[in-house]
């Protein structure tokens, strides 16, 4: 029996499925997840000491790739000064005016520990502003496992059918409106007949828990105006696409500006440190100055800000989007040119360095979409390039992420693997 067996009939004694977080299950593709015992660069081994590409980078996190040597020299300075205080630190103001800096529509953020904090916040924020109740979300897009926010959701939800939980109180769950992804014209029905009541609208500009959708420039300057119009606040989650898809998130590549804006993996890079921010007169009304209560003890954790603060640190370095973009381009495009030579219903999108890995002809547009996939195809290409040593998401309803440290030898390397997984799909 492999470690990893071992390992994994052991956890499920103590940890439900034997796991933390339920994708990490490889509950939809079957088989054993791997439990890893160290990462560098663009490779982590597991415990059998197998190693392999990590096209998953921790859910979005390891933009930098894993122990990059800034970011680990910062938080090793951080850890000799002491865990946690418990008070307020000189670089959480750092990160701050950083993560104000480079997202303006930020003008003032406050630091949690989960993206799932941050965009539970965000809403009781958005209903204390405007003291409505009522949110709006789109079929497809995760945004953590708060209440109102689990309802036709995303990611681990889609991978196992389920796509709202159980235990959502009903009282809970009929102030949440879910809408279709893209579709402007139930948009537009829908603010006609309730948007007096509408506090928030919730999405994710480019979509990453139903694979990647991108969401449709029209879509989006709808979404802003009707917000606007009607008093409702528009909340962006960026947990995954901020500095992911571009320094300034979805948002500079779409050019509108939200009001509220949740941020998460990549500004704790790696570390448990999320964040929500926007307008300073709504952040206004966050407690200890308003009436919105929302604390945590752990927030703003010493370590967490300082691999974040280093890491946005890295982000600006000269043309490191536009070389993570060509790194990424060159893998979703080669792997879209070895399934076209294999004669598969393949595509694939990329942005910054997220990408979409589709068994469709064309990259899907909303849930629907995605749901019409092949996910036979999906499952047999992830085992055969798990077996090979190639890590992707265990779930076609998930996005890839490439690192900067993803150069062309191992994107080259993960091609060559990709083309003998594809024609083994039509054997
Ligand atoms: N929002 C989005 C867009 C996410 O992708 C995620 C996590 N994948 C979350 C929120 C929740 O973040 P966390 O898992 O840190 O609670």
């Amino acid at each position: 029996m492999s470690r990893n067996h071992e390992l994994f009939a052991r956890a499920q004694k103590t940890i439900p499925g034997g796991v933390n977080s339920p994708v990490r299950a490889f509950r939809s593709v079957g088989g054993t997840p791997c439990f890893i015992k160290r990462a560098l660069g663009p490779h982590f081994w597991d415990a059998d000491g197998k190693r392999y590409v990590d096209y998953i980078g921790s859910w979005g996190p390891m933009i930098l790739g894993h122990l990059d040597a800034q970011v680990l020299a910062a938080v090793e300075t951080a850890l000799t000064h002491g865990f946690s205080f418990g008070t307020p630190t000189e670089a959480e103001i750092e990160i701050a005016e950083e993560i104000c800096k480079l997202v303006p529509s930020i003008e003032q953020v406050r630091l949690v520990c989960s993206g799932t904090e941050a965009t539970m916040s965000a809403l009781r924020l958005a209903r204390g502003f405007t003291k409505r109740q009522r949110i709006i979300k789109f079929e497809g897009c995760y945004h953590g496992h708060a209440d109102s926010l689990l309802i036709k959701a995303g990611s681990g939800l889609l991978s196992f059918g389920q796509p709202t939980s159980a235990g959502v109180p009903d009282t809970v769950a009929q102030h949440t409106t879910v809408l279709e992804y893209n579709n402007l014209e139930q948009l537009s029905e829908t603010f006609a007949s309730i948007g007096a009541e509408i506090a928030a609208v919730i999405v994710e500009p480019i979509a990453g828990n139903m694979n990647l959708v991108r969401g449709a420039p029209t879509f989006l300057q709808k979404l802003r105006e009707l917000c606007t119009q009607h008093g409702a606040l528009l909340i962006f989650d960026e947990v995954m696409s901020g500095f992911r898809v571009a320094l300034g998130g979805a948002q500079a590549l779409y050019n509108i500006t939200p009001d509220l804006t949740c941020l998460g993996k990549i500004i704790g890079g790696g570390m448990p440190a999320a964040a929500f921010g926007g307008r300073r007169e709504i952040m206004a009304h966050l407690a200890p100055l308003g009436a919105v209560y929302q604390a945590g003890t752990l927030a703003g954790n010493p370590l967490a800000v300082a691999a974040g603060l280093a890491t946005l640190k890295r982000l600006q370095a000269p043309n490191f989007y536009e070389q993570l973009q060509t790194q990424t381009a060159r893998l979703t495009e080669g792997l879209a040119q070895a399934a076209r030579a294999a004669g598969l219903a393949f595509s694939t999108d990329h942005i910054g360095g997220m990408f979409g890995l589709y068994f469709t002809a064309r990259p899907p547009t909303c849930l629907a979409e995605v749901a019409n996939c092949n996910l036979e195809h999906f499952n047999a290409f992830f085992h055969h390039m798990l077996a090979a040593g190639f890590y992707f998401a265990p779930s076609a309803y998930e996005a890839g992420f490439v690192s900067i440290t993803h150069d062309a030898a191992v994107i080259d390397a993960t091609l060559t693997a990709a083309r003998a997984a594809f024609s083994a799909l039509n054997d």
